[in-house]
C-alpha cells in the first residue's frame, strides 16, 4: 500500500516538473504531443516530414521531455508484419524529424491465405508447451535419488493472431502467445503447412534455478518424526530437496522479480550471476530461495484464475531476520518477516503461503482485519491459503493440517499441525483470538473447496475478498462469498457456499 501511494506522488512531482519546466520557455514549445493516443497518421507531421508509408498502422503516441514519437506497426495486405517497426521523432524544440524505418522486406509472392486453422495452431502449440512443462516438473532433483518433482505451472494459451513472418524466410504463420515453464513464449505455426517456424521467449524476466523443500519435508517425506536439530544438514532429509525453475526473476543476480524481492535476509542476500540458488537448509539463503518461490508460485497462480490486480507488485520480504519462532504481514511496511526460530519459518512453503495470503487480502482490501472477526478470517484464510497452494505437491497427505514442518518445533500430536481445516468448531466455540477463531472460517472454505473443486473455490473466494470491508464480519463476508459463487457459477455454486457457511453458524 504504503509503495503504491508513493509510486503515484512520483508520477505527480515528475508531471509536475514537466510543466513547470516547460513553461517558462513557453513560446518554443510549438508542436506539442498530440493529445489522442492515436496519432491522426502524416496528418500529424510538420509539413516538412516524410511522406509516411502505406502499410503502417499507427500503434501508439509517446511524448518525452523533448518531443513526440509516433510508433507503427508494418502490415502486408492487412496482416501485421512481426517485429516490423517504424518510428517518426519530432523534436519539440525545433521541429526536426527524423525516422527509424524497421520494415522488414516480404516477397510479394508470400499467400496470405491460411491452409490451417487458428484452432490447429493452438492445439500444436499448447502440446507444445505443456511438454516443456512437464519436461520442466520431471527434471531430475540435484539430490540424488530423489523422487520427480511435480512442481509445474499450467498452460495458457492467450490466442492465435494471423500474421506474416518476413525475411528471408517470409511465410504466413499464427502467431500464438502462451504462458509456459519457459515464461510468455511467441510461438510461430506456419499457417499453410501446419509446422512450427519458431519460437521466441517474450518475457522479460530471467529464470534461475533454485533448491527448496514443497511444501515441507515432512510432507514430501510422510515423516513425523523428523526434526529441526538446530538447522543443521541430515540426510535423512536428502530425498525432501527438490530443484525447481525460479521464474520471474529481474535477471540482475539476486533474489528480486516481478512478484517478490528479498530484501533482507539473516547473513546477506542471495546472489548468483548465473541465478543459480541452489543451497542446503544449514545455509540461511535456502529460506530466501523457499520464499521466492513460494510467493512467486502464488502470484502465478493467482494471474491462472485471472486475477491480475491481486497483489500486483514485487512483494518486500526479510528472512531469517529475527530469532522469533514467528512470522508476520506488516501492513505499514507492507512487507513479510519470516522468523528462524525453530524450524526457520521460510523452510515450511506453508508458513511462506500463509502470510502472503495477509498480503493478497490487504492488497484487495486496504487496512483489512480491523475487527476481531476480520481479523480471525484474515488467519481463516492464511491457514486456507497454505493448504490449497501445497494441492500440487503435498501427494494428498495430511492437507487439512498445516505447517507440518514448522510445527515440529511446538507440538507433540502427530500429525504435527499449528492448525486445522477441518475442526469441528462454529461461531458457538469462538474464543476471541484470531487464529483460534480462524479455524472456523478455514474449515468454511475448505468445505468450499471439497464441494467445488480448487479452481472454482479459490476463484469464488478471490473474487468475493474484493467486496470485503476491512472491518467485516464472518456474516457479512459469507455473504460476498455466497454472492461471487452465485455471479461466477449460478445457483448451485452458491447453494454449496451457503451450506458450507450454515455449517459453521456463520449464516
Ligand atoms: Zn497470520
Amino acid at each position: 500500500m504504503t509503495k503504491r501511494t508513493m509510486a503515484v506522488l512520483v508520477a505527480a512531482v515528475l508531471a509536475g516538473s514537466v510543466g513547470a519546466a516547460a513553461s517558462p520557455s513557453g513560446a518554443a514549445a510549438a508542436p506539442l504531443g498530440m493529445p489522442g493516443s492515436v496519432p491522426g497518421a502524416a496528418a500529424a507531421l510538420p509539413t516538412a516530414a516524410v511522406a509516411l508509408p502505406a502499410d503502417l498502422v499507427a500503434v501508439r503516441t509517446l511524448t518525452s521531455l523533448t518531443g513526440t514519437h509516433r510508433w507503427y506497426a508494418q502490415t502486408f495486405r492487412g496482416l501485421p508484419v512481426l517485429d516490423g517497426y517504424y518510428a517518426v521523432h519530432t523534436a519539440r524544440s525545433t521541429g526536426a524529424v527524423s525516422v527509424a524505418d524497421g520494415r522488414i522486406a516480404v516477397p510479394s509472392t508470400v499467400s496470405t491465405t491460411p491452409l490451417v486453422t487458428a484452432a490447429a495452431a493452438v492445439t500444436t502449440t499448447s502440446a507444445r508447451v505443456e511438454a516443456l512443462a512437464r519436461q520442466a516438473a520431471a527434471a531430475p532433483a540435484s539430490a540424488g535419488a530423489a523422487p520427480k518433482t511435480t512442481v509445474a505451472l499450467p498452460t495458457h494459451v492467450h490466442g492465435a493472431t494471423l500474421s506474416v513472418l518476413g525475411g528471408r524466410n517470409a511465410a504466413l504463420v499464427w502467431s500464438v502467445v502462451a504462458d509456459g515453464s519457459e515464461g510468455v513464449t511467441r510461438t510461430l505455426v506456419d499457417a499453410r503447412t501446419g509446422t512450427v517456424r519458431g519460437v521466441t521467449v517474450l518475457s522479460k524476466a530471467a529464470t534461475g534455478q533454485g533448491q527448496i523443500f514443497t511444501p515441507n519435508p515432512v510432507v514430501t517425506l510422510r515423516n513425523e518424526a523428523i526434526t529441526d536439530k538446530n538447522d543443521a544438514n541430515q540426510a535423512v532429509l536428502v530425498p525432501a530437496y527438490r530443484t525447481v525453475t525460479l521464474r520471474n526473476l529481474s535477471g540482475t543476480g539476486t533474489l528480486v522479480g516481478t512478484a517478490v524481492r528479498i530484501v533482507a535476509g539473516q547473513g546477506g542476500l542471495a546472489t548468483s550471476p548465473t541465478n543459480t540458488f541452489v543451497y542446503t537448509r544449514a545455509d540461511d539463503r535456502f529460506e530466501q530461495v523457499m520464499a521466492y518461490h513460494g510467493i512467486d508460485l502464488s502470484q502465478t497462480y493467482l494471474r491462472t484464475l485471472g486475477f491480475t490486480d491481486a497483489n500486483n507488485e514485487s512483494q518486500d520480504v526479510a528472512v531469517n531476520t529475527i530469532a522469533d519462532d514467528n512470522s508476520f504481514y506488516d501492513p505499514t511496511l507492507d512487507k513479510i518477516t519470516y522468523g528462524r526460530g525453530g524450524v526457520d519459518d521460510a523452510e515450511d512453503l506453508e508458513v511462506v503461503w500463509h502470510e502472503y495470503g495477509h498480503a493478497i487480502q490487504d492488497a484487495i482490501v486496504p487496512g483489512f482485519g480491523t475487527t476481531l472477526q476480520a481479523g480471525s478470517i484474515g488467519e481463516g484464510f492464511g491457514d486456507y491459503w497454505a493448504a490449497t497452494m501445497s494441492v500440487p505437491t503435498s501427494g494428498g497427505y495430511v492437507l487439512p493440517c498445516v505447517m507440518d514442518w514448522d510445527s515440529t518445533s511446538y507440538t507433540t500430536t502427530v500429525p504435527h499441525c499449528i492448525r486445522r481445516l477441518d475442526t469441528t468448531k462454529t461461531v458457538a466455540d469462538a474464543v476471541g483470538e484470531v487464529h483460534a477463531d480462524g479455524e472456523i472460517w478455514s474449515r468454511a472454505l475448505w468445505d468450499i473447496h471439497k464441494a467445488l473443486g480448487r479452481l472454482k473455490a479459490n476463484t469464488i473466494i478471490i473474487e468475493s475478498t474484493y467486496a470485503y470491508t476491512p472491518n467485516t464480519s464472518f456474516a457479512a463476508a459469507a455473504t460476498q462469498v455466497v454472492a461471487a459463487a452465485r455471479t461466477l457459477y449460478g445457483d448451485a455454486a452458491a447453494t454449496a457456499v451457503t451450506k458450507a457457511f450454515h455449517a459453521r453458524g456463520i449464516l
